[in-house]
């Protein structure tokens, strides 16, 4: 479904970001992108969703296609009525807005009144406080229903492929679990996922396959069994010895 080869991103005339990234995410999968601070993560989510302008971003070389599109050059508006769709790190919900405006400023990649409608009943099935919240101003909710705002408003687009970076970022363990379970939930209704996560105990339970990022490069890929067996990921990253 999505295919990066080679691809290098720098931001400005610093050094490069990402060093040539090799990676395939199959349509009825989860991918889990784990990594330290400054891996890369987020640039490799900004690349794939058009959005590295926006920080100063470009690409230097290789590709990245999504069936059989080339991505590397269309805008994200493009890239989201493709059906990825990317709900960035730190959630950037509309504080002010209600929570019912927000969700509805996500339909942009919703192709018909259907489909639009579609999207809007899921959204209430899986987050119900979402839906008896509407009328509330955003910025009044707690973190951990901001994120399922944010992960609300991407799926009004009907996403085929979803990105996340970092959906547990700041939240209660309770809350992270919840949120764990609803990505998995999501990628049972049809729609694939990339999670991007500092918290690999989440990620490693929720994904089918997993990449580590180290200074810009896969320092190991397989299944998430595969990983969560490995001794550098359980030293590094699952607290282990
Ligand atoms: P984090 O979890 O901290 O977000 P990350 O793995 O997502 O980490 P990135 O944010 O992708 O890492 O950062 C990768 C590298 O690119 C780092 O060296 C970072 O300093 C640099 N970088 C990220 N964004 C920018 C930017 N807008 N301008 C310049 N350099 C940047």
């Amino acid at each position: 479904m999505l295919t990066v080869r080679g691809l290098r991103v720098r931001y400005g005339r610093s050094t490069a970001a990402l060093h040539g990234i090799d990676l395939d995410v199959s349509a009825d999968g989860v991918l889990a992108v784990l990594g330290s601070n400054g891996a890369g993560k987020s640039t490799l989510l900004r690349a794939v969703s058009g959005t590295l302008r926006m920080h100063r971003g470009s690409i230097d070389a290789g590709e990245i296609r999504y069936d059989g599109h080339p991505l590397g050059r269309l805008d994200p508006a493009r890239i989201v009525r493709l059906g990825v769709v990317g709900v960035p790190e730190g959630r950037q919900i509309f504080a002010r807005m209600t929570v019912e405006e927000n969700l509805r400023a996500g339909g942009i990649g919703a192709r018909t009144a259907a489909e639009r409608a579609a999207a809007r009943k899921r959204v209430d099935e899986l987050f119900p406080v979402l839906t008896e919240r509407a009328r509330q101003r955003a910025g009044l909710l707690s973190g951990g229903e901001q994120q399922m705002l944010a992960i609300g408003r991407a799926l009004m687009s009907a996403p085929r492929l979803l990105l996340l970076d970092e959906p547990s970022l700041g939240l209660a363990p309770k809350v992270v679990a919840q949120i764990g379970r609803t990505v998995r939930e999501i990628h049972d209704q049809g729609t694939a996922v990339v999670l991007v996560e500092q918290n690999a105990v989440m990620a490693l339970g929720v994904a089918d396959h997993a990449v580590v990022l180290e200074v810009g490069r896969v320092a190991l890929a397989g299944t998430a069994a595969e990983l969560a067996a490995s001794q550098d990921v359980q030293r590094l990253y699952l607290g282990g010895h």
